[in-house]
């Protein structure tokens, strides 16, 4: 697709663009490990969460978790890419205290999944960034060392567990397409299931390579900076290397293909080492791992376990339900609030005997609003609302058959927060009941107008904003409660 970005850098001596490429690790949600048995929690005692082949002792055996390859694959189809029906695993070979194997196995050759690409939202419109591949590695351990200044530790509780590298191909044109493009790819995983995309607990980290170019020119050398957490902290290294590098290049200056390290604090990035190649890893086929042979039948049901996605959803929104961008946007954001949203429609269509499309706007609006608003002063995720969408659909097809007014409904919905009952019980127990009995709002109207006379004159002579104000008296002495559409009805016969 054509590339929609124009963002540039400028120079003291022209334009610069950048050009960035992402290597995502995340994290796959497994109970256990990539070759262990061993579980999987986020924040267990250090070194709790070890089997002998984490810690890699003499003589132990990998042995492939299903579960990973199976959620790789489903990932790799969700990014519409080539599934390879064989691929290997190969080791990486590299001496770190966390990694107590002295090799990482990963799959350098033979990845599992290859070329797909992701939708992403820019200001400029959808663009599309290819992926060039994905494959399956195990996690290191994690080296402490601010517990005690003298002494560094290691925890080996991710040591083997299963990451996905998702490597992009270099499509990516500025800092807020780098973010934009995270945002998408941890929101398809978390839709697909294989990563929860929990950026702060590390689930799902960033290389981001980046180069600069002047426009239209061949690629230029890039910098690598490592293990990036956060789509705010990628787009800043996005941002601060790509002026590095112009600063450099201008004052006369070559780039180092070099791995960086990116400071939260400052926002900048600093050099780590120098580039190692693979031929630096002595990477070669693990001779305890037979090859990965996956059966047709197998993608195929990974290919049936997906559900409706991000892209799909969107436009569903938008097309079929008539939902504006902003609020597709906001109910699609989440699988479970779109879930939410879904029964909440499919009930509501069925109680008011409607099609979805004509009650879907009422019902977005009503979600992103009284909904969200409750959710937000909890303090609670959609999960565990208090109040079920189909309960919810109850409240909104009494409004739609006018048995109450819309603002009855925000009591109502108030009550069924703090007591958990059903809209029409409350309705019952508190007599919320719409009047629309012609005979009490008639005698109501025929007081007001006698208690109003001179208003009542007023209004024959051509007053007519005095119309509001009786709409109003009679409401409030009917207690609220009766049909404003009666009301506008009887008063204009009851006034002409
Ligand atoms: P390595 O495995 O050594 O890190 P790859 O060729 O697999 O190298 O590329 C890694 C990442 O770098 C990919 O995401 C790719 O898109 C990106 N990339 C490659 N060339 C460039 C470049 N000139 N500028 C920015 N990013 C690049
Ligand atoms: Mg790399």
């Amino acid at each position: 697709m054509a590339d929609t970005s124009t963002y540039t850098v400028k120079g003291d001596t022209g334009d610069w663009e950048i050009v960035v490429g992402l290597e995502v690790h995340a994290q796959v949600t497994a109970r256990a490990k990539l070759f262990s048995g061993a579980a999987t929690d986020f924040g267990a005692e250090p070194n709790t969460q070890v089997s002998l082949v984490d810690a890699a002792m003499p003589g132990m055996l990998p042995v492939l978790n299903g579960e990973c390859v199976r959620q790789a694959v489903r990932t790799g189809l969700a990014l519409g890419a080539e599934i390879h029906r064989w691929s290997r695993f190969d080791r990486k070979n590299y001496f770190y205290a966390d990694l107590p194997q002295g090799y990482q196995i990963s799959q350098l050759y033979h990845p599992i999944v290859g070329e797909g690409d992701l939708l992403i939202e820019t200001d400029a419109g959808e663009k599309r960034i290819g992926i060039e591949r994905i494959h399956l590695e195990q996690d290191a351990g994690k080296s402490v060392h601010d517990l005690d200044p003298t002494k560094s530790f290691v925890d080996l509780n991710r040591s083997g567990c299963a990451l996905m590298e998702i490597v992009s191909k270099p499509d990516i044109r500025s800092p807020a397409e780098a973010a934009a493009y995270v945002t998408a790819l941890r929101q398809l995983l978390r839709y697909v299931g294989s990563c929860d995309g929990n950026m702060d607990e590390g689930s799902m980290r960033a290389d981001v390579n980046v180069s600069v170019r002047r426009p239209g020119a061949a690629f230029g050398t890039r910098t690598e900076t490592k293990n990036v957490n956060s789509v705010r902290f990628i787009a800043q290294a996005v941002e601060h290397e790509a002026k590095r590098q112009v600063a450099v290049l201008e004052s006369g200056g070559t780039i180092v293909q070099e791995t960086r390290l990116f400071d939260p604090g400052t926002g900048t990035t600093r050099p780590m080492r120098s580039k190692e190649d693979a031929h630096d890893y002595r990477y070669f086929p693990d001779p305890d791992l037979l090859p990965v042979e996956l059966s047709e039948d197998f993608v195929e049901t990974c290919r049936h376990s997906l559900p409706e996605l991000p892209a799909a959803k969107r436009h569903r929104y938008i097309e079929s339900l008539g939902l504006t961008d902003y609020l597709a946007g906001v109910l699609m954001a989440e699988k479970a609030t779109a879930d939410w949203f879904e029964t909440l429609v499919a009930d509501l269509a069925t109680r008011t005997n409607k099609a979805p499309a004509d009650i879907a706007r009422t019902a977005a609006n009503w979600a992103s609003g009284e909904l969200f608003g409750a959710l937000k002063r909890l303090g609670l995720e959609i999960d565990a609302s208090p109040v079920s969408p189909t309960s919810a659909a109850e409240l909104l097809a009494l409004v739609d058959n006018a048995t109450i007014s819309g603002s009855v409904a925000k009591t109502v919905f108030e009550a069924m927060l703090e007591t958990g009952d059903s809209a029409s019980a409350i309705v019952d127990a508190r007599g919320l009941r719409q009047v629309s009995d012609t005979g009490a709002i008639d005698t109501a109207i025929a007081q007001i107008l006698a208690a109003n006379a001179d208003k009542v004159a007023q209004y024959r002579a051509g007053k007519e904003a005095l119309f509001g104000f009786f709409v109003g008296q009679t409401m409030k002495a009917m207690g609220g409660k009766a049909n404003p559409a009666i009301i506008n009805e009887r008063l204009k016969a009851a006034l002409s």
